[in-house]
Order: structure tokens, then sequence, then C-alpha cells
């Protein structure tokens, strides 16, 4: 089953497409991590998914083929909202009563225990809180509603490290149980320990979008004599950095595409990766050696 699939999607602000020609099929099960430069549109699609926006061109469903914003997409997710949304003069008691009598599901006793186990008083005012705390009253109350898919628009951003650790603990928690958890950030060396599944947006458009095992197992970092570089203008190359004596290009490997001689190759990390599509958001990649195309080095040196 896929959590969220989209076909033809698209988004216009004005002349802006915030969003175009977006096809995605996200599986059950994932922690699927939402990347991409401010601006890309990650803000888009997941309010497209949650139902808070209307496209303007395609299609998006949720939960396995269920029109996003539908009665029964609204009872199966919960999304968090940039910049943790908590009615600042409620207490976080009030808060858990409104939310409780406005979704029928939800499951107080889970809510009340975790805000005791995170040491959060249901007397204390929301807005008297920590962003941290803040934070995790909003997960609490979208997590008590009991979601299949948790919708998470850049969590972390403003938390410091062990908040945004404690945070990520209990996204990870969810998961563990079976929900399913997309989520926006920046923080790229959080998302390396999270999530399994990777979306890169660029300029409006889906860049990069595969399971990580199969992204990562799919390229190489190869390193070797600087002069060389330019020998494996064949080879797809998503970027490359040159050094005095050394060049390190990120490349799309496969088994037809054996180390030169002179050359190493080193498996690449979540963050390594990313990093690379982001500088070169004209290079495309998909999970599998096979598909998609990489740019060429020529290509990437113009
Ligand atoms: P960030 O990382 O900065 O949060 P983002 O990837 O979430 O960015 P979006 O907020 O989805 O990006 O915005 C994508 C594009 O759509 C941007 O060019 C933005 O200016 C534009 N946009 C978004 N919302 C609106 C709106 N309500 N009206 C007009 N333009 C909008």
């Amino acid at each position: 089953m896929n959590v969220v699939e989209t076909s033809g999607l698209g988004k216009r602000y004005g002349r802006t497409w915030a969003l175009r020609e977006c096809a995605l099929a996200i599986p059950a099960g994932h922690v699927t991590a939402l990347v991409g430069p401010n601006g890309a549109g990650k803000t888009t699609l997941l309010n497209l998914a949650v139902g808070l926006a209307e496209p303007s061109a395609g299609a998006v469903t949720v939960l396995g083929g269920v029109p996003a914003g539908s009665p029964a997409a609204l009872d199966g997710i919960a999304f968090v909202a940039q910049d943790a949304p908590v009615y600042k003069n409620l207490s976080a008691g009030d808060m858990l009563h409104v939310t409780g009598n406005l979704n029928h599901r939800f499951d107080r006793a889970y809510a009340q225990d975790r805000l005791a186990e995170l040491g959060i008083p249901l007397k204390q005012k929301a807005g008297r809180m920590s962003g941290g705390q803040q934070a995790q009253l909003a997960l609490t109350l979208a997590l008590a509603r009991r979601p299949r898919l948790l919708v998470l628009d850049e969590p972390v951003a403003m938390l410091d490290p062990i908040a945004r650790h404690d945070f990520m603990a209990t996204v990870l928690a969810a998961a563990a149980d079976g929900v399913s958890v997309l989520l926006s950030s920046h923080v790229l060396a959080e998302l390396e320990r999270v999530a399994d599944y990777l979306i890169l947006l660029s300029k409006g458009r889906v860049q990069v979008a595969g399971q990580v095992e199969d992204l990562l197992a799919a390229h190489r970092m190869l390193s070797g004599p600087a002069g060389e570089a330019d020998r494996y203008a064949d080879r797809p190359v998503v970027h490359v950095r040159r050094g005095e004596a050394q060049a390190h290009l990120l490349v799309r490997a496969g088994a037809q595409n054996p180390v030169p001689d002179g050359w190493e190759a080193h498996p690449v990390g979540l963050e390594e990766l990313v990093l690379a599509y982001l500088r070169e958001p004209g290079a495309a990649a998909l999970p599998g050696p096979a598909r998609g195309r990489g740019a060429t080095m020529t290509e990437v040196a113009r």
C-alpha cells in the first residue's frame, strides 16, 4: 500500500508553479525524508497530501487510494505544521481536552502518559513551555489521534540538539509501532539517522525518490588523481569535488562501471548523497543502476 501517491501533481500560485508534474508513490511502513532547498515545494507537497491545499493539476491520494482531504483521509493522517502549532493561552490539559473532543479516536490515556513521561504538567500553559516542550506537545496530540500516517513539516528546525533528539526518538517509537512517517527537514545529519526513504525536491520537481538503501547502493564516491577526472566523461557523474591533487566524483554506480585503475571507490552516506544532488539540481536519479540517467562529466563541467 502507498501512503501517498501522486500523478502529474502540480500547484500554482499565480504564475509560479510551486510544484510541478510530481509523480510519487511512497510505500507504507517507512520514515520518509522530504528534502530540498528553500522554496523547492516541500510545504506545498505536504499541504496537498494532508488536504490543506487543492491541486492546480494532477491528483494526490493517501492511505491506499483515498482522496487527500476526504473524511477517511483526515481520519487516518495527523499533521504537525511548521513551528509546532499550539495555542499559547491554553494549558497542556486544555489542548488535550479540545483535541480529544474534535477527534473520535483520540487516545487520552496515551496522551496523558506521554506528557507525564516528558515532565510536562497538564496545568502548564503552552506559551510558557520551551520550544522543545511545545513541539513534543504538538507531536503527542498528533500521535494520540492514532494516525496511520504522521506528516511533519520541519519539526526540528527550532529545537536544540537534545530536544531534537528526544523529538525524533518519539517519532521513531511511533514508526516502530507501524505508523508511516513523512517529514520535511533541512537537518541532514538527523535524517541520516532516521529516514529509510528519501524524496528530494528541486525547483518544484522530484529530483530523487526511492528507498535509502537502494539509493546508497546505486551510488559510489570515486577518489583519484585530479588530472584524470576527465577520463571518465562517459560515467554518470552527479557531482565533482576537485582538490589540488585528488578529485572526488559522486557517481551512479553499476556493475557495468568498474573502478578505474588508480582510483578508489567508497560507499556514500545519505548526507553526502543529498548534498551532491542539492549541488547539482539538474542531475536526476532513481534507485537502481540501470534506471534514469545521471549527468556525464562533460555536462557537469558546463
Ligand atoms: P522552505 O524550505 O523555505 O520551507 P519549501 O520547500 O517548503 O521551502 P514552499 O513553501 O512549498 O517551499 O514554496 C514553494 C514555492 O511556492 C516558493 O516559490 C514559494 O514562494 C511559493 N509559495 C508557497 N506558498 C505560496 C503562497 N501561499 N502564495 C504564493 N506563493 C507561494
